[in-house]
């Protein structure tokens, strides 16, 4: 079975509703695996390194992030 990751859905991804345009998402992520290059910008996951724990789908108040 694949291994569960998460992926950001950028038709969902609104950075500028979040507040101070940071990612709550990638600040949740305990392996630093999603990254937001600045503030206002959209992050992204680096794939082979995700663990799938669903933090970042918690953290994100917008429901833009999806573990499966
Ligand atoms: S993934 Fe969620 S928390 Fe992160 S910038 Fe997009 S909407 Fe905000
Ligand atoms: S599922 Fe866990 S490890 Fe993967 S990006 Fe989200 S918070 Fe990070």
């Amino acid at each position: 079975m694949p291994r569960k990751r998460s992926m950001v859905d950028y038709g969902k991804c609104r950075p500028e509703h979040c507040k101070d345009g940071i990612c709550l998402a990638a600040q949740a992520c305990p392996n630093k695996v999603m990254r937001q290059e600045a503030p206002y910008e959209m992050p992204d996951v680096h794939p082979t390194m995700c663990v799938g724990c669903g933090a970042c789908m918690e953290a994100c108040p917008l429901g833009a992030v999806r573990v499966m």
